[in-house]
């Protein structure tokens, strides 16, 4: 009987649970609930059949964003999303039985994406108040660590690791591809890039899903030493990228404002966001991204399915006890958001687990 191979087999399904729930505010997926650039909409309507009609372009659009980033054209792969550069990473480098390692609780594609690779995943718990567990990265490197993955900012805490923590894992690892996932960098503002090519093992990976707007279109970056992005070349199909992401890609470089007015909303909002749950009693922690990770305490379960009967999702964290990961969208969005939150504490303040209905 044919059979999925062993390490794909052991991988568990990965679905948001409310992702195919019909709602009005959906922030379970840190997406830009703003859109995306009119100017990238504008060039989507010019597009002719024939455009559609022929293979894309990729080098056209690498060239785009290696000069954006200043960064040669042999430094950057464009890829279908970030989740891809994660991906081909690990199909790169990672042969079976090799390690690799990540902080958790973690965005949940780099295990399967590891293990789907063969790898055995080491997972280091986040330190307190999901700080980055240096010690901890550094004590379980070994001979098969091959490849060690560093959100940061860190979904889903919102948490970022120092420069010199990240020095130091590079430092410790020779032998390992050191990927810092940098997906939410424009909401943070500080990145590794610049040291890419200086640093032998050090990628880098961006996507335009989120300051962008452009999740749908599916366009990453994974930026690394030249040599080694020219083996992750030889596995990845010349045709990964779209051609609506080949041709809008530079339109959505130049609007820089529209980029700028996105990142400054959500700093202000999530601030103010995060001032609102703490003054309701719900801890969060100080978020250098577009989400917030919010502990709702005991009765998180029925406050989540509350918010959804009222058309609101939310991410449930069941990895981070009591919490849920709230995309920050819009001001008034947000101010919906919060009128919910308060309603549903009310109706459970005061209750005792016992009296809960059940899940
Ligand atoms: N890395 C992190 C930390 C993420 O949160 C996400 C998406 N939520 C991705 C990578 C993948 O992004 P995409 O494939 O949409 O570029």
């Amino acid at each position: 009987m044919l059979k999925a191979r062993k390490c794909v087999r052991e991988i568990a399904p990965y679905r948001s649970p409310w992702a195919h729930v019909p709602v009005d505010l959906r922030l379970d997926m840190n997406e830009n609930t703003t859109g995306c650039s009119p100017r990238v909409l504008a060039r989507l309507e010019q597009l002719s059949g024939n455009t559609l009609a022929f293979y894309p372009d990729r080098e056209r659009a690498e060239k785009m964003v290696a000069e954006f980033l200043g960064r040669s054209l042999s430094e950057v792969l464009l890829t279908n999303g970030a989740d891809e550069g994660i991906d081909l990473l690990c199909r790169t480098f990672l042969e079976p039985d090799d390690e690799m390692i990540m902080v958790t609780p973690t965005f949940p594609m780099y295990e399967i994406f590891a293990r789907s690779a063969g790898a055995r995943v080491v997972g280091v718990p986040a330190g307190p108040d999901y700080s980055f567990p240096l010690s901890g990265v550094l004590a379980r490197v070994n001979t098969r660590t091959r490849m060690i993955i560093i959100s940061n900012p860190h979904n889903p805490t919102g948490v970022v690791a120092s420069t010199s923590d990240i020095l130091s894992v590079l430092d410790k690892a020779p032998e390992a591809a050191i990927l810092v996932d940098e997906a939410y960098y424009e909401f943070y503002g500080y990145t590794m890039l610049d040291e890419v090519g200086t640093l032998p093992n050090l990628f880098i990976a961006r996507t335009f899903s989120k300051a962008y707007g452009l999740a749908g279109m599916r366009l990453g970056v994974l930026a690394g030493p030249a040599e080694h992005i020219a083996m992750a070349r030889r596995v990845v199909s010349p045709f990964n990228i779209n051609v609506f992401a080949v041709e809008c890609l530079g339109e959505a470089l130049a609007d820089q404002e529209f980029v700028q007015a996105y990142i400054t909303q959500v700093r202000r909002t999530r601030e103010w966001f995060r001032e609102q749950v703490e003054a309701l009693g719900f801890k969060s922690w100080p978020s250098h991204a577009n989400f917030i990770l919010v502990n709702l305490g005991e009765h998180k379960d029925e406050i989540l399915k509350r918010m959804v009967g009222w058309g609101i999702v939310l991410r449930d964290r069941p990895d981070c006890p009591g919490c849920v990961r709230i995309t920050i969208g819009k001001q008034e969005e947000m101010e919906v958001v919060l009128e919910a939150l308060k309603t549903a504490r009310g109706q459970f303040a005061g209750k005792g687990r016992q009296e809960q209905p059940a899940p």
